[in-house]
């Protein structure tokens, strides 16, 4: 978990102020967590634009430009997340952490939602989060701030040299971080060496993105 500050009782005037707050917004969405230590939760993903890392296999290349994404204020996020009937939101993008979360975050708290948020880690956290996830990347690696926070540690595998990659980050996460290797999901041979790998070092568990099994957003 990871708070900026004690999270205050906020008046109504400053609750209108914070929904005033704009993010720059690819998409909002109602489903169902595929991947990650939450797998199978339903969940109300905001995938906030704007993204510096620029893996070249990323498959949501569309959130990496900001300004071709509309801004949407905070209390309209807000309303959208509630109407879903669920009470746990993740922030995803993009690289969220472009942006201050305070506002965003906040609001959601105060409407009972559980934060989390998945992220590089390449820039400073913000906000009020319940579980962060790190998904570090090579092309802009985590800052060492981050690393005391993380809850999860998920990492991509494409090749061999990945899973030192992966090692290199767990050792910089807190004892009783979840530790998961997911396999790219356009390279089927990483499977095999997840596979082998986890055998053999037991303290790490599959991540699967189900959600494209189930063909569900
Ligand atoms: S950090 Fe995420 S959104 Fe950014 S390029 Fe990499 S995979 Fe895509």
């Amino acid at each position: 978990m990871y708070s900026t500050e004690e999270q205050t009782t906020r008046t109504t005037g400053e609750v209108t102020e914070l929904d005033q707050v704009e993010y720059p917004l690819m998409e909002d969405f109602y489903t169902i967590q595929g991947e990650g230590a939450h797998t199978g939760s339903a969940a109300y993903f905001i995938r906030l634009a704007g993204c510096d890392v620029k893996c070249w296999w990323c498959d949501v290349k569309d959130s990496w430009d900001e300004s071709k994404h509309p801004r949407v204020k905070t209390g309209d996020i807000v309303k959208r997340a509630k109407e879903s009937g669920t009470r746990l939101a993740v922030i995803t993008g993009g690289e969220p952490l472009l942006h201050n979360l305070e506002p965003l975050t906040i609001r959601l708290r105060q409407e009972g939602f559980s934060v989390h948020i998945e992220t590089s880690g390449s820039s400073p956290l913000s906000g009020h989060l319940d579980w962060i996830t790190l998904s570090p990347k090579r092309f802009k690696e985590p800052l060492d701030e981050v690393f005391p926070y993380v809850d999860e540690l998920k990492v991509v595998v494409l090749k061999k040299k990945d899973l030192e990659w992966a090692e290199k980050n767990a050792v910089k996460c807190p004892k009783g971080t979840r530790l998961l290797l997911q396999p790219e999901w356009e390279t089927p041979e990483s499977v095999n060496l997840i596979v082998e790998y986890v055998k053999k070092n037991p303290r790490w568990g599959i991540s699967l993105q189900t959600h494209k099994f189930m063909n569900v957003p």
